[in-house]
């Protein structure tokens, strides 16, 4: 959120001005930022957003909601995407203590407890003219952020699926039934080499991928391929190793449990797994399957 999102965000879509005002702060981490993007009625499909801003004079006056934003109610800089006067998406800064914004962090969740997740309103907010992003201007520039934090993504999950793959190969050599180590059974050896192959297949999915992005040519069905596929494999890879633990796979002793919670989160944000599905569908077939 912090990197891809908020600062990707006036890195790519700021005036010089914006940069220097919020990015230094931002980098060092010593503001917190947030991409406020999703609300309570449009998530996979956040063209129908119905947050306003309305211009007044040298104020921008916003009105509408977000839900299931990163941080928002810390956060010192939120990127906030409403629509203008003439119905473009745009991108405004609404910093802390602005007035006419307020956040409710929402409580319950069993998946990314670490991470602050809040809904927040916009009522008659006044913001500075000067803190639209000028150089983003309708619903892609915030889909070109949410392209850098899936690569992230991409990349992310193979951590989280080779802890599994490490704690569960240790957890098999160790723990003996039927008068031999749980290892040198072959389905607990099928599921180790699965993670193994999947993994190696995710890492040069996501260096290919990561290539194309440095040179300017990734595709955005490319990065769905690569954000479904990597998120799926290591679910996949969680749930296996949840399984070599047996018992002890539903502990806190283990991170397995934690990273499968964890990745459930992942495979609805920045895209649910069947969104991207329609997004490489899409490129393959040239037919949109996503309404009607
Ligand atoms: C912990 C957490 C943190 C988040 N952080 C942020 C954040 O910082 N900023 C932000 O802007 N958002 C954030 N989000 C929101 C996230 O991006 C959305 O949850 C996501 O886009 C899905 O939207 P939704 O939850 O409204 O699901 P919905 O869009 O209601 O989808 C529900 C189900 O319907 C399916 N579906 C929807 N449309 C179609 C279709 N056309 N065809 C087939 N199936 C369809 C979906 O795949 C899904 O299975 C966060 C979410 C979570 C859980």
């Amino acid at each position: 959120m912090q990197g891809a999102l908020a600062i990707q965000a006036i890195h790519s879509f700021g005036s010089p001005e914006q940069q220097a005002r919020w990015l230094p702060g931002l980098v060092k981490g010593e503001l917190v930022g947030c991409f406020a993007l999703t609300e309570h009625g449009h998530g996979s499909d956040p063209g129908g957003m119905e947050a306003r801003a309305t211009r007044d004079g040298d104020y921008y006056i916003l009105n509408g909601s977000k839900c299931w934003i990163g941080n928002a109610s810390i956060a010192d800089v939120k990127v906030v995407w409403a629509k203008d006067g003439d119905g473009r998406v745009g991108g405004f800064v609404v910093e802390k203590d602005a007035p006419g914004f307020r956040a409710q962090d929402i409580e319950g969740k069993f998946s990314l407890r670490m991470s602050r997740t809040s809904e927040c309103w916009f009522e008659d907010c006044r913001i500075p003219a000067e803190n639209r992003l000028p150089k983003a201007s309708g619903l892609g520039a915030a889909l070109s952020c949410l392209s850098y934090a899936r690569t992230g993504i991409a990349w992310g999950v193979i951590g989280a699926a080779i802890d599994c793959y490490e704690t569960a190969l240790a957890y098999a050599k160790s723990r003996e039934q039927f008068g031999r180590p749980i290892a040198g059974f072959q389905l607990v050896q099928q599921k180790l080499v699965w993670m193994a192959q999947e993994i190696t297949k995710a890492q040069l999915l996501a260096l290919r991928l990561t290539r194309l992005m440095e040179a300017g040519s990734a595709r955005s069905a490319q990065i769905s391929l690569a954000k479904r596929n990597n998120v799926w494999m290591a679910l996949r890879c969680a749930r296996k190793a949840r399984d070599i633990l047996g018992a002890a796979g539903i502990t806190d002793r283990y991170s397995v449990i934690r990273h499968l919670m964890n990745l459930e989160t992942v495979s609805t944000y920045e895209g649910t797994h069947d969104i991207h599905t329609l997004i490489v569908g899409r490129d393959i077939t040239g037919i949109d399957a996503f309404a009607g």
